[in-house]
C-alpha cells in the first residue's frame, strides 16, 4: 500500500506506521525529514506516495516568480512567490497557491474564470506546490495565501485539511495567523471556516473576503455568485465569523476603472462594512487577456483609497507585483487551456 505523505499530518501519518511496517518513531522521523528536508531514505520510497507534480515553467518577473507544476493528468497547476518587505523591514516571502485548476465561479475580472472548473487539487497537491517553492525552488516560505487558481470554499475539505499539514510544527511549520484563505465569499463557505478556526490551533486564520463592488447592482454584473447570495447574505457570514481577539477580516476590492470607483462606491462599502472587523485591501486591477477594462491610473487608486479612509476604513493597497509574467492577481491560468475549453452557446 502506498500513502500519500504530504496530505498527512504527522500524527495521521504516524496512524498508517503500522500498515508500512515501521515503528511509529520511524514514521515520525521519516516524516519530519520529508518536510523539512526534502528527502525520503531508500527503504520507505516504495512505500510512500509523493505526488509526481515536477515543475514545468519557472516566469520570474522581478522579485516574483510564477511557476507552474503538471499534474498526473497533464492539467498544470499555477503558484507565484512573492518576495515582500514586512513593516518592520524583515523579508516575508508569500506563497500564493491554487486550490483548483481553472474555477467555476465565473468572475468577469478574472483570468483563471476563463477556464472553468477544470480539477480540484487534493490535499497533497495543494501542499505539493509548498513543497516545491521550499525544497525544489529552496525559499523559506514565511506565508501562505490561498489566492491562486480556483474557490477555495469549492474544495474547502482538501484546503482545511493541507492548512493543518502546514501548520505542523514538525512540519512547514507556518502559523495559522499567516495563513490566508481568501473566498468570492459564499456564506455556506464561510461558515465552514469559522467553524474550523473554532478548532483549537486555527483561531488566527485569516479570512479574506472579495468583495468587488459598493452594491448588488455593480457585484451583480461582475460576479455571478452574487445573484444566489446577494450582499446583506455575505455581510451576515461576514458577522458570524468569530471576531474576539482574531485577526480583521481582509476585503478585497478589486479596483476597475469607470465599474466601481465612481465617486461614492468607497462611502457605499464603508457602510456596508460598518460594524464589522475589517482591513480594505484594493487591489489595482490587473488586466486580463482580451481585457475589456484597463487598469487604473494611479492618481484613481489614490482617490478611491482616500475616499474610503475618510469614510472610516482601514485601507491598504495592494502593491502591483508579476503583472508582466501573468502572474499578479487575476491572471492565472494556462491560456492553452483557455482555447481547448468546449464552447457553450450563448
Ligand atoms: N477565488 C478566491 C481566490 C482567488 S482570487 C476569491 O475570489 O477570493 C484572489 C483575489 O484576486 C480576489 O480578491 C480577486 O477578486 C482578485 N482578482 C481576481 N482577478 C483580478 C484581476 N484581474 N486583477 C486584480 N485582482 C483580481
Amino acid at each position: 500500500m502506498s500513502v500519500g505523505i504530504l496530505g498527512l499530518t504527522e500524527k495521521q501519518f504516524l496512524a498508517e506506521a503500522d500498515n508500512l511496517s515501521m515503528t511509529p518513531a520511524a514514521a515520525g522521523r521519516h516524516w519530519r525529514q520529508l518536510f523539512r528536508q526534502g528527502t525520503l531514505p531508500p527503504e520507505i520510497q516504495g512505500k510512500v506516495k509523493i505526488p509526481s507534480m515536477p515543475i514545468v515553467r519557472r516566469e520570474p518577473d522581478g522579485d516574483t516568480l510564477k511557476f507552474a507544476q503538471q499534474l498526473e493528468g497533464g492539467l498544470e497547476t499555477e503558484s507565484v512567490i512573492l518576495p515582500q518587505r514586512g513593516r518592520t523591514g524583515r523579508i516575508r516571502t508569500s506563497l500564493c497557491v491554487s486550490s483548483q485548476v481553472g474555477c467555476a465561479m465565473g468572475c468577469r475580472f478574472c483570468e483563471t474564470a476563463t477556464l472553468g472548473r477544470r480539477q480540484q487539487l487534493t490535499t497533497d497537491e495543494i501542499v505539493g506546490q509548498w513543497f516545491a517553492a521550499r525544497h525544489s525552488e529552496g525559499r523559506s516560505i514565511t506565508n501562505i495565501v490561498f489566492m491562486g487558481m480556483g474557490e477555495p470554499t469549492d474544495n474547502i475539505e482538501s484546503v482545511l485539511q493541507a492548512i493543518r499539514v502546514l501548520t505542523e510544527h514538525g512540519g512547514p511549520a507556518i502559523p495559522a495567523s499567516r495563513i490566508s484563505v481568501s473566498t468570492v465569499g459564499r456564506s455556506q463557505g464561510i461558515e465552514r471556516l469559522a467553524e474550523f478556526a473554532n478548532e483549537p490551533g486555527f483561531r488566527q486564520l485569516r479570512l479574506a473576503v472579495s468583495l468587488n463592488a459598493p452594491d448588488d447592482a455593480v457585484r451583480q454584473t461582475l460576479m455571478p455568485v452574487n445573484r444566489a447570495e446577494p450582499m446583506a447574505d455575505l455581510h451576515a457570514a461576514m458577522s458570524a465569523w468569530p471576531a474576539g481577539n482574531r485577526l480583521p477580516i481582509l476585503v478585497e476590492y478589486v479596483l476597475i476603472p469607470g465599474v466601481n470607483n465612481a465617486p461614492g462606491h468607497a462611502t457605499a462599502v464603508a457602510k456596508f462594512l460598518q460594524g464589522l472587523s475589517v482591513n480594505l485591501n484594493v487591489i489595482p486591477y490587473n488586466p486580463i487577456r482580451d481585457s475589456p477594462w484597463l487598469a487604473p491610473t494611479e492618481s484613481e487608486v489614490v482617490a478611491f483609497c482616500a475616499e474610503a479612509r475618510e469614510a472610516g476604513l482601514r485601507t491598504k493597497r495592494r502593491r502591483t507585483m508579476g503583472r508582466d509574467a501573468m502572474a499578479a492577481c487575476g491572471q492565472l491560468g494556462n491560456p492553452a487551456l483557455k482555447r481547448e475549453r468546449p464552447t457553450r452557446s450563448k
